[in-house]
């Protein structure tokens, strides 16, 4: 447990709400994909006063002394990342998934050129254009989708037509609602074929990659992979860039030109350092077995939502991710869905399906998944469990059913607690 004895005498109406955070995340179950919980050390490391230093500029090449340790912190993050991912090049300085982006399409791009990436409701993140974004005004993103809803195939073919007429200088590949694998190879050869840098954004996988239960975009010929560090790779809150292949050199310095100074400001050292400390995390062999589970537990899950004649997109899941259309399956809006189950003591999120009738605000789907039950300790058997007191409760939606899962799912999350150390 870590203790927050000055913030608990000097501020108490601060110290209420981080504890009360602490006990919801402790007590409930996360089944928000892009959640996670992380270890004590990671935690240290983001409470250090390596918050208090500014460094500009990269190991080495600073705009400020007194870089003795810091420059050794960076080092060791980026060499960590590069042996975790088989990197020749990584930049650990952006300090979330999107500034990961934006700075790639920044060193990648000129302002005006073309990029080709996923639907955003086929699974695209908003950072790879929505037009809500101020990016989307600066560069001209257009779009690649699925061929079968059903399987998820992506519709390679169209993709192939779509790059050939439109020339992008980058194709895209990366999701945030799919729930498949993209075949990486088709992509890469594609964006060889028309001359394009081919840039994966695994925000949500990378911990599926690192721990082997999903494949590498760096063996199938990408250039540039994007990444949070804080989803499946559990650690802390952040973003990175990583380079490989022919052209990594001249790539990786347009790369860091781009993160540092054309988009971000000094580094935030304290969560350069608890980014080292998860990737050395991720470098054990426990997080393989990590990986594997989360894959394992998803699919165990799929087993049952499929079972009850619930439909899933792509019908099932290849990863740690399902999407569910508690819509057109039970006759519940995704809005409806995720308030019931909150009261049901599990937290996920509603979610548009591809090609939605209904609102972004109240869609037809909900969108779970399991990195972070499996974090605690949950096994197949407990993730099939926690999948039918889903369905009872989706199904049934009365008090009585409510509150009788709401009292399983809080003795199943008693039963795992959240680990401090993955050492
Ligand atoms: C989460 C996510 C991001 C954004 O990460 P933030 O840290 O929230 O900025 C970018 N791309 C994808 C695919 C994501 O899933």
């Amino acid at each position: 447990m870590i203790n927050y004895p000055h913030i608990e005498s000097e501020d108490p109406e601060l110290f209420a709400l981080i504890t009360g955070e602490e006990e919801r995340q402790r007590d409930g179950l996360e089944l928000i994909p892009s959640e996670n919980y992380v270890s004590n050390a990671v935690r240290e490391a983001m409470a250090s006063t390596l918050t208090n230093k500014y460094s500009e500029g990269y190991p080495g090449k600073r705009y400020y002394g007194g870089q003795q340790f810091t420059d050794q912190v960076e080092t060791i993050a980026i060499e960590r990342a590069k042996k975790l991912f088989g990197a020749t090049h990584a930049n650990v300085q952006p300090l979330g998934g999107a500034n990961a982006n934006i700075a790639a399409y920044m060193a990648l791009m000129e302002p005006g050129d073309t990029i080709l990436g996923m639907d955003l409701y086929h699974g695209g993140h908003l950072t790879h254009g929505h037009p809500v974004t101020y990016i989307s005004k600066i560069f001209n993103f257009i779009r690649y989708k699925m061929k079968d809803i059903e399987t998820g195939e992506i519709d390679y073919d169209e993709l192939r037509q779509t790059a050939l007429r439109e020339k992008p200088k980058v194709i895209l590949a990366g999701f945030s609602a799919y729930p498949r694998e993209l075949e990486w190879q088709k992509i890469s050869d594609i964006a060889k074929e028309v001359g394009a840098i081919a840039m994966a954004d695994v925000a949500h996988i990378a911990g599926l990659i690192a721990g082997g239960s999903q494949k590498n975009p760096f063996d199938y010929g990408f250039d540039v992979m994007t990444t949070t560090t804080h989803k499946t790779l559990r650690g802390p809150r952040g973003g990175m860039v990583m380079i490989a292949g022919d052209r990594g050199e001249e790539i990786g310095k347009k790369i860091d030109k781009a993160v540092f100074p054309g988009l971000q400001g000094g580094p935030h050292m304290h969560q350069i350092a608890a980014k080292a400390i998860a990737f050395r995390e991720a470098l054990q062999p426990s997080f393989k077995t990590y990986a594997h589970q989360v894959v394992e537990n998803a699919q165990a899950m799929a087993e049952v939502f499929q079972a009850h004649d619930i439909r899933l997109i792509t019908g099932g899941t290849s990863n740690h991710l399902l999407l569910a259309d508690v819509f057109g399956s039970l006759g519940i809006s995704g809005h409806d869905a995720e308030t019931l189950l909150d009261h049901a003591g599990i937290t996920l999120n509603k979610n548009s399906i591809a090609d939605d009738t209904r609102k972004p605000m109240d869609p037809s789907g909900i969108r779970f998944g399991t990195p972070a039950m499996t974090t605690r300790g949950f096994k197949t058997e407990e993730s099939k469990q926690v999948a039918e007191l889903m369905v009872e409760v989706l199904k049934k939606r009365d008090e009585a059913t409510v509150t009788k899962a709401r009292a399983d799912i809080l003795a199943l999350a008693e039963a795992h607690p959240v680990p401090e150390s993955f050492a």
